[in-house]
C-alpha cells in the first residue's frame, strides 16, 4: 500500500506544528517534529541532546547529517508504516535530496504562508508544552492559564523564541527553507495556505483539499 505522506513548511511561528498536529489527528498518522525530537533529546540530557543544544538556542541549523539519520530511523518505525507528517524537515536543499532518496512516493507539500511581521509578533506569546502540544496567549490560549490542556504539564517559553533569536531563524528560513517551494512542485503536490487564517479556517481547508486531491485520483 502507497503511504500517505504530507510535509507541513512555513516560517517560524506560521502555524505548521499546530496545523500538523490536527492533521494527525484526523487523519491518524503520526507527526515526526524534528524541533520536538531535538528538544526531546535535550530534555533527555542524550548525547545528541547535549550536542544540538548549542544550535537550537541560538537558531542555527543542525547538521544535515544529523537530522538525516534521525529522520530515517523515525519513519522506519512501525506507526509510519501507513504515512507520516513532516513537521520541520526538510529544511535545506540536501535535506530535500534526502528525503527524495528514501521516499518514493509523491507527497503533499502544505506551505503555510505567514509575513515576518507576523511572525515576529505570534513568537512572543508562544508557549510551548513537552508533550508537543504548542499554544499562543492570544490565538490559542490554554484553558488554565499555564497548564497544557492535553497533558496537564507545565507550559515554558522556548529558548528560541528570544527576539534576536527569531531573527536569525527567519533569515536562515528565508535563505534556506524557502526556496524548497521549487523543488516540492516536482516531487508532489503543493498547497498554499494563508497562515494569517483562523486556525480552524486553515485546518478545514488544508482537509477539503486533501480529500479532492484524493478523489481526484480515482
Ligand atoms: P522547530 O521546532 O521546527 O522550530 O525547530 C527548532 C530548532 O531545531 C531549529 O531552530 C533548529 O535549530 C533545529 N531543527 C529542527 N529541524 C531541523 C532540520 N530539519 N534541520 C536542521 N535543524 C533543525
Amino acid at each position: 500500500m502507497e503511504r500517505r505522506i504530507f510535509i507541513f513548511f512555513g516560517p517560524p511561528g506560521s502555524g505548521k506544528g499546530t496545523q500538523a498536529l490536527l492533521l494527525g489527528e484526523k487523519l491518524n498518522l503520526p507527526v515526526i517534529s524534528t524541533g520536538e525530537l531535538f528538544r526531546r533529546e535535550e530534555e533527555l540530557d542524550t548525547n545528541l541532546g547535549k550536542k544540538v543544544k548549542k544550535i537550537t538556542r541560538r537558531g542555527g541549523l543542525v547538521p544535515d547529517g544529523i537530522v538525516a539519520k534521525i529522520i530515517k530511523n523515525r519513519i522506519a518505525e512501525k506507526d509510519a508504516r501507513k504515512g507520516f507528517i513532516l513537521d520541520g524537515y526538510p529544511r535545506t536543499k540536501r535535506q530535500f535530496g534526502f528525503l527524495s532518496e528514501i521516499v518514493k512516493e509523491k507527497m503533499v507539500f502544505i506551505f503555510i504562508n505567514v509575513s515576518d511581521k507576523e511572525v515576529k509578533k505570534r513568537l512572543g506569546e508562544r508557549r510551548a508544552c513537552k508533550c508537543g502540544e504548542v499554544y499562543h496567549l492570544t490565538f490559542k490560549k490554554p484553558k488554565t492559564s499555564g497548564i497544557c490542556d492535553s497533558c496537564g504539564g507545565t507550559l515554558f517559553i522556548r529558548k528560541d523564541d528570544r527576539k534576536e533569536v527569531i531573527a536569525r531563524r527567519l533569515k536562515i528560513y528565508h535563505a534556506k527553507t524557502e526556496p524548497l517551494i521549487e523543488y516540492a512542485g516536482k516531487a508532489g503536490k503543493v498547497f498554499v495556505m494563508d497562515g494569517e487564517e483562523k486556525i480552524q479556517e486553515i485546518k478545514k481547508d488544508i482537509l477539503k483539499r486533501i480529500k479532492n486531491l484524493y478523489s481526484s485520483k480515482r
